[in-house]
């Protein structure tokens, strides 16, 4: 189902009025974690003033450690949804477990698929079972036919909502925190039919290769691009190495769509 073979038209995954997949750049940014609804007022804000639509946030964290800030739930996607109506924006969040997917209609106009999650194949089939789309990240050490199965395992219980992410790979280089492999945006667009979106925060760990990380997948063919903003990335609970603060958001985005006016 999801082989560009059976379907040779892309699929345009349509969030609010934001058409991924219609070949025009997307962005999907936001904290890592919503924290307080002061922290994701300030970031919806700046989101809006840009004229951006989505904003993404995790209400529930799938940390490494037990021990680390696991996330507001259900108080975390209540903040989201109330500072996402207050600019219009759509809602990106993580939902951890197959439960939990109906209660998050109410809130989320994305529901996102965490890359520890790819093969959680009760939640990627009570993901496809409802009609909201869906933005899958690949493993951390998924092949790009594994990536696909998962897909396709969305879209066998009926919702063809899908965006994939990359979102880097574990490798054995350690001057990023992931290998954000890049060949893999082509290839997904060659194989499958689904938006790709790229996720530089992830991939890369690293602040000082956001931006070229996100030319290089708006030039070799991504939908979108996802990254993390935070007001005060120093006293976030969660990547606060990697999270842009407000003025880095502002360069991030104005360098990438200076850019595209130029084309
Ligand atoms: C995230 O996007 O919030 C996240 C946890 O990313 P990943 O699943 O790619 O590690
Ligand atoms: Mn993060």
């Amino acid at each position: 189902l999801v082989s560009r073979k059976k379907k040779p038209e892309d699929t345009i995954v349509n969030v609010k009025g934001e058409k991924i997949g219609d070949g025009n750049p997307h962005f999907i940014m936001g904290p890592c974690a919503v924290e307080s609804y002061e922290q994701v007022k300030q970031v919806a804000e700046v989101i809006a003033k840009k004229g951006l639509t989505l904003i993404r946030g995790g209400a529930f964290k799938p940390r490494t450690s037990p021990y680390d800030f696991q996330g507001l739930g259900l108080e975390g996607l209540k903040i989201l949804r109330k500072a996402a109506d207050e600019h219009q924006l759509a809602v990106v969040s993580e939902i951890l477990n197959p439960n939990d997917i109906e209660m998050a209609l109410d809130y989320v106009d994305v529901i996102q698929i965490g890359a520890r999650n790819m093969q959680n194949f009760d939640l990627l089939k009570a993901a496809g079972s409802v009609n909201k789309p869906v933005l899958l990240k690949r493993g951390l050490a998924a092949t790009i036919e594994e990536f696909m199965y998962a897909a396709e395992y969305i879209l066998a219980q009926g919702n063809s909502q899908v965006i994939l992410c990359e979102r880097g790979i574990r490798t054995y280089e350690r001057a990023t925190r992931n290998t954000l492999d890049i060949s893999a945006v082509p290839i997904l667009k060659k194989e499958t039919h689904l938006p790709v979106v790229v996720d530089v925060t992830h991939s890369t760990g690293r602040k000082d290769l956001l931006l070229p990380a996100a030319k290089a997948a708006m030039a070799i063919g991504a939908d979108a691009v996802m990254a993390e903003v935070h007001p005060d990335p120093a006293v976030a609970l969660s990547d606060s190495a990697q999270q842009m603060n407000i003025p880095e958001f502002h360069e991030f985005m104005d360098a990438l769509l200076n850019k595209e006016k130029k084309k």
